[in-house]
Protein backbone atom coordinates (compact mmCIF):
# COMPACT_ATOMS: atom_id res chain seq x y z
CA UNK A 1 0.00 0.00 0.00
CA UNK A 2 1.48 3.78 -0.91
CA UNK A 3 2.18 5.68 1.85
CA UNK A 4 -0.18 7.86 3.53
CA UNK A 5 -0.16 11.54 2.11
CA UNK A 6 0.74 14.30 4.23
CA UNK A 7 -0.41 17.76 4.59
CA UNK A 8 3.17 19.35 1.75
CA UNK A 9 1.11 16.69 -0.37
CA UNK A 10 -2.65 18.85 0.51
CA UNK A 11 -0.52 21.98 -0.01
CA UNK A 12 0.94 21.02 -3.31
CA UNK A 13 -2.61 19.66 -4.90
CA UNK A 14 -4.14 22.88 -3.65
CA UNK A 15 -1.23 25.04 -5.12
CA UNK A 16 -2.20 22.79 -8.91
CA UNK A 17 -5.50 23.08 -8.42
CA UNK A 18 -4.66 27.15 -7.87
CA UNK A 19 -2.76 27.00 -11.00
CA UNK A 20 -5.24 25.66 -13.11
CA UNK A 21 -7.79 28.14 -11.81
CA UNK A 22 -5.78 30.74 -12.38
CA UNK A 23 -4.87 30.16 -15.75
CA UNK A 24 -8.59 29.24 -16.74
CA UNK A 25 -9.19 32.89 -15.41
CA UNK A 26 -6.63 33.91 -18.12
CA UNK A 27 -8.98 32.70 -21.00
CA UNK A 28 -12.27 33.70 -19.04
CA UNK A 29 -11.61 37.00 -18.50
CA UNK A 30 -11.15 38.53 -21.29
CA UNK A 31 -14.32 37.65 -22.77
CA UNK A 32 -16.37 39.26 -19.58
CA UNK A 33 -14.11 42.01 -20.39
CA UNK A 34 -15.90 41.87 -24.18
CA UNK A 35 -18.93 40.82 -22.88
CA UNK A 36 -18.94 44.16 -20.31
CA UNK A 37 -20.69 47.06 -21.93
CA UNK A 38 -19.95 49.06 -18.63
CA UNK A 39 -16.42 50.78 -19.31
CA UNK A 40 -14.95 51.02 -16.07
CA UNK A 41 -16.75 47.29 -15.78
CA UNK A 42 -14.53 46.23 -18.52
CA UNK A 43 -11.54 47.76 -17.31
CA UNK A 44 -11.81 46.16 -14.11
CA UNK A 45 -11.51 42.71 -15.69
CA UNK A 46 -8.94 44.26 -18.26
CA UNK A 47 -7.21 44.87 -15.00
CA UNK A 48 -7.82 42.01 -13.40
CA UNK A 49 -6.77 40.10 -16.04
CA UNK A 50 -2.54 41.52 -15.60
CA UNK A 51 -3.18 40.75 -12.10
CA UNK A 52 -4.17 36.76 -12.94
CA UNK A 53 -1.04 36.64 -15.32
CA UNK A 54 1.01 37.70 -12.19
CA UNK A 55 -0.80 35.44 -10.35
CA UNK A 56 0.35 32.55 -12.53
CA UNK A 57 3.68 33.71 -12.18
CA UNK A 58 3.68 33.86 -8.47
CA UNK A 59 2.47 30.40 -8.10
CA UNK A 60 5.54 29.46 -10.86
CA UNK A 61 7.96 31.16 -8.34
CA UNK A 62 6.37 29.10 -5.10
CA UNK A 63 6.77 25.62 -7.16
CA UNK A 64 10.45 26.79 -7.66
CA UNK A 65 10.92 27.71 -3.84
CA UNK A 66 9.55 24.06 -3.44
CA UNK A 67 11.64 22.17 -5.42
CA UNK A 68 8.79 21.28 -7.28
CA UNK A 69 7.82 20.77 -10.98
CA UNK A 70 5.15 23.67 -11.83
CA UNK A 71 2.29 21.97 -12.61
CA UNK A 72 -1.87 22.24 -13.07
CA UNK A 73 -4.30 19.72 -11.90
CA UNK A 74 -7.81 20.62 -13.49
CA UNK A 75 -9.96 22.87 -11.39
CA UNK A 76 -13.57 21.54 -11.26
CA UNK A 77 -14.66 24.38 -8.80
CA UNK A 78 -13.74 27.30 -11.22
CA UNK A 79 -14.57 25.29 -14.16
CA UNK A 80 -18.19 25.16 -12.93
CA UNK A 81 -17.96 29.03 -12.03
CA UNK A 82 -16.75 29.88 -15.35
CA UNK A 83 -19.12 27.41 -16.98
CA UNK A 84 -21.99 29.27 -15.51
CA UNK A 85 -20.98 32.59 -16.50
CA UNK A 86 -20.73 31.13 -20.20
CA UNK A 87 -24.42 30.37 -19.69
CA UNK A 88 -25.77 33.95 -18.74
CA UNK A 89 -23.68 35.88 -21.34
CA UNK A 90 -26.05 33.60 -23.89
CA UNK A 91 -28.98 35.08 -22.11
CA UNK A 92 -30.37 38.18 -23.62
CA UNK A 93 -30.54 40.47 -21.16
CA UNK A 94 -30.42 44.69 -21.42
CA UNK A 95 -26.98 45.70 -21.51
CA UNK A 96 -26.97 47.08 -17.42
CA UNK A 97 -28.87 44.04 -16.49
CA UNK A 98 -25.96 41.97 -18.34
CA UNK A 99 -23.56 44.33 -16.68
CA UNK A 100 -24.93 42.95 -13.63
CA UNK A 101 -24.74 39.22 -14.17
CA UNK A 102 -21.12 39.66 -15.17
CA UNK A 103 -20.21 41.41 -11.74
CA UNK A 104 -22.24 38.17 -9.76
CA UNK A 105 -20.11 35.72 -12.01
CA UNK A 106 -16.72 37.74 -11.51
CA UNK A 107 -17.27 37.76 -7.47
CA UNK A 108 -18.69 34.16 -7.45
CA UNK A 109 -14.84 33.64 -8.94
CA UNK A 110 -13.38 36.23 -6.32
CA UNK A 111 -14.79 34.29 -3.63
CA UNK A 112 -14.16 30.92 -4.62
CA UNK A 113 -10.33 32.24 -4.89
CA UNK A 114 -10.45 33.68 -1.68
CA UNK A 115 -11.44 30.80 -0.26
CA UNK A 116 -8.32 28.76 -1.98
CA UNK A 117 -5.65 31.35 -0.99
CA UNK A 118 -6.86 31.90 2.36
CA UNK A 119 -5.88 28.37 2.94
CA UNK A 120 -2.74 27.95 0.81
CA UNK A 121 -1.71 30.92 3.02
CA UNK A 122 -2.95 28.87 6.74
CA UNK A 123 -1.01 25.53 5.24
CA UNK A 124 2.24 27.08 4.44
CA UNK A 125 2.22 29.00 7.38
CA UNK A 126 1.44 25.49 9.61
CA UNK A 127 4.27 23.60 7.24
CA UNK A 128 6.79 26.93 8.00
CA UNK A 129 7.07 28.08 4.08
CA UNK A 130 7.31 31.71 4.67
CA UNK A 131 8.10 32.88 1.37
CA UNK A 132 5.37 31.00 0.40
CA UNK A 133 3.13 32.81 2.71
CA UNK A 134 4.07 36.20 1.32
CA UNK A 135 3.48 35.74 -2.07
CA UNK A 136 0.30 34.10 -1.43
CA UNK A 137 -0.91 36.80 0.56
CA UNK A 138 -0.19 39.73 -2.45
CA UNK A 139 -2.50 37.57 -4.56
CA UNK A 140 -5.31 37.10 -2.04
CA UNK A 141 -4.74 40.88 -1.43
CA UNK A 142 -5.64 40.96 -4.91
CA UNK A 143 -8.42 38.77 -5.00
CA UNK A 144 -9.88 40.83 -2.45
CA UNK A 145 -9.85 44.21 -4.00
CA UNK A 146 -10.69 43.10 -6.92
CA UNK A 147 -13.90 41.78 -5.57
CA UNK A 148 -14.23 45.07 -3.33
CA UNK A 149 -13.99 46.92 -7.00
CA UNK A 150 -16.98 45.13 -8.22
CA UNK A 151 -18.85 45.84 -5.29
CA UNK A 152 -18.45 49.37 -5.84
CA UNK A 153 -19.19 49.12 -9.64
CA UNK A 154 -22.31 47.22 -9.07
CA UNK A 155 -23.68 49.39 -5.98
CA UNK A 156 -22.22 52.31 -7.76
CA UNK A 157 -24.81 52.62 -10.75
CA UNK A 158 -24.98 49.37 -12.72
CA UNK A 159 -27.75 47.37 -10.46
CA UNK A 160 -29.72 50.79 -10.24
CA UNK A 161 -29.30 51.08 -14.03
CA UNK A 162 -30.97 47.27 -14.22
CA UNK A 163 -33.36 48.06 -12.38
CA UNK A 164 -34.54 51.34 -13.92
CA UNK A 165 -34.65 48.79 -17.31
CA UNK A 166 -37.10 46.93 -15.05
CA UNK A 167 -39.48 49.52 -14.60
CA UNK A 168 -39.23 51.00 -18.09
CA UNK A 169 -40.04 47.16 -19.33
CA UNK A 170 -42.52 47.22 -16.80
CA UNK A 171 -44.12 50.57 -17.93
CA UNK A 172 -44.23 48.82 -21.48
CA UNK A 173 -46.02 45.89 -20.15
CA UNK A 174 -49.03 47.89 -18.49
CA UNK A 175 -50.31 49.27 -21.43
CA UNK A 176 -51.37 46.03 -22.82
CA UNK A 177 -53.94 45.13 -20.28
CA UNK A 178 -55.13 48.27 -20.66
CA UNK A 179 -56.68 47.57 -23.57
CA UNK A 180 -58.68 44.70 -22.25
CA UNK A 181 -60.15 46.54 -19.53
CA UNK A 182 -59.95 48.86 -16.89
CA UNK A 183 -60.58 45.99 -13.78
CA UNK A 184 -57.69 43.91 -15.02
CA UNK A 185 -55.11 47.22 -15.25
CA UNK A 186 -56.18 47.42 -11.72
CA UNK A 187 -55.61 43.51 -10.66
CA UNK A 188 -52.35 43.71 -11.96
CA UNK A 189 -51.25 47.17 -10.78
CA UNK A 190 -52.72 45.64 -6.89
CA UNK A 191 -50.29 42.45 -7.50
CA UNK A 192 -47.09 44.58 -8.88
CA UNK A 193 -47.55 46.37 -5.17
CA UNK A 194 -47.68 43.40 -3.08
CA UNK A 195 -45.06 42.13 -4.35
CA UNK A 196 -42.76 45.26 -3.24
FE1 LIG B 1 -6.70 34.91 -9.21
ZN1 LIG C 1 -10.33 24.19 -7.48
FE1 LIG D 1 -9.27 36.74 -9.17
Amino acid sequence: MAEAGTLRDAFLDELRDAYDAEKQLTKALPKMAKAASSPKLRAAFEEHLEETRGQVDRLEQIFQNLDEKVRGKHCDGIAGIIEEGKSVMEEDFDEATMDACLIAGGQRAEHYEMAAYGTLIAWAKALGHMDAVDLLQQTLDEEKTADEKLTALAEGGINQRAADAVEADTEMDEEEPAAVGVGSKRSTSKSKTARR
